[in-house]
């Protein structure tokens, strides 16, 4: 049996596992991430866990046949450097030459949006399929293509940002400095932007906030839903319908076999997945014709990313320092 140590990183925690040929996670370790740390400290500390990994599953660092990494950043694959890590404040890192000393196994990196829409077709709900298309409704919109049964980035590493493609022609201002992208429309904060738009007094989503427009969030939208509120399902209808544009678009683009919605947003699933999928037949290029991907919800949840970063020296891209 082969295992391999994947290791998710995010900014607050330091979650690693040890993953069998099957793909299957069969043990579990984490440790905070400890954010405004040095470098030393805190890949000090992702050794540690990816070694704590290993002993909890009952082996040795002998029995491991690489260790990989997704990280809140881009490899970029020409120089081998980390590009940016926001939540760690990092800029272009030479991670590989910090880590190498630390595990003695060949290490691979990759951005962990791209290690969550891996390990779902690995083991998650796009198990199997080779052409897939994974959008990530949280805070914002992250997204992962898997094209030809390996993960997709670009000439540079930094493609795949399905976020920050463009919904509206000059609409709202994004987190990226440009406009209009879908993950000002799309996301739990896009969703909240349109609600405060559309919320008038009145109204059961107005009880729900508590009379204060601040205090409203984005899951109060599902709930109000789910009470009848009429604004509450208008302006849930026009998110999904700008959700169905956006991915409309990709289906246009990657024609992948299966679209995997994860993050916040999706967890609305009896409210999201029937109306989107009669939305996207709608608004999606020769479905008419031809139809639609599967629609799906991912099923990984946090063992995505473990998962894709323990397989990616069999399906990742190799980013090492040249
Ligand atoms: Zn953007």
């Amino acid at each position: 049996m082969r295992y391999d140590i994947g290791l998710d990183v995010g900014g607050t925690n330091l979650s690693a596992g040890v993953v069998d040929e099957e793909g299957r996670v069969i043990s579990h370790a984490a440790l905070p991430a400890g954010a405004g740390r040095s470098i030393d400290e805190i890949t000090a500390d992702m050794a540690k866990v990816s070694l704590m990994a290993v002993e909890n599953a009952g082996l040795t660092l002998r029995d491991m046949a690489s260790w990989g990494i997704g990280m809140p950043s881009y490899v970029n694959p020409r120089t081998g450097l980390l590009v940016h890590a926001n939540c760690f404040g990092w800029r272009n890192v030479p991670i590989y030459r910090y880590l190498e000393p630390l595990i003695a196994l060949p290490i691979y990196i990759e951005n962990d949006a791209n290690c969550a829409v891996l390990g779902e077709t690995v083991a998650g709900a796009a198990k199997d399929f080779q052409n897939v298309v994974m959008l990530t409704l949280g805070t914002g919109v992250g997204g992962g293509i898997i094209l030809n049964g390996r993960i997709y980035s670009g000439a540079d590493g930094l493609g795949a940002e399905l976020g920050h493609t463009k919904l509206f022609f000059r609409g709202r201002k994004c987190t990226c400095g440009q406009m209009g992208c879908i993950d000002g429309y799309c996301s739990a904060r896009g969703l909240k932007e349109t609600a405060k738009e559309m919320l008038t007094d009145g109204t059961l989503l107005w009880d729900l906030c508590h009379h204060d427009i601040r205090k409203l969030e984005a899951q109060m939208v599902t709930e109000a839903v789910q009470l009848g509120d009429q604004t509450a399902v208008e302006i849930w209808d026009l998110y999904l319908s700008q959700l169905a544009a956006a991915i409309g678009n990709f289906i246009a683009i990657f024609r992948p076999e299966a679209v995997i919605l994860g993050g916040g947003v999706a967890k609305a699933s009896d409210l999201l997945l029937n109306p989107l999928r009669k939305k996207v037949q709608e608004s999606t290029f020769a479905a008419q014709e031809i139809g639609i991907p599967e629609m799906r919800l991912a099923q990984a949840g946090n063992d995505a990313g473990i998962i894709g970063a323990a397989v990616l020296e069999k399906y990742g891209i190799d980013r090492r320092e040249k």
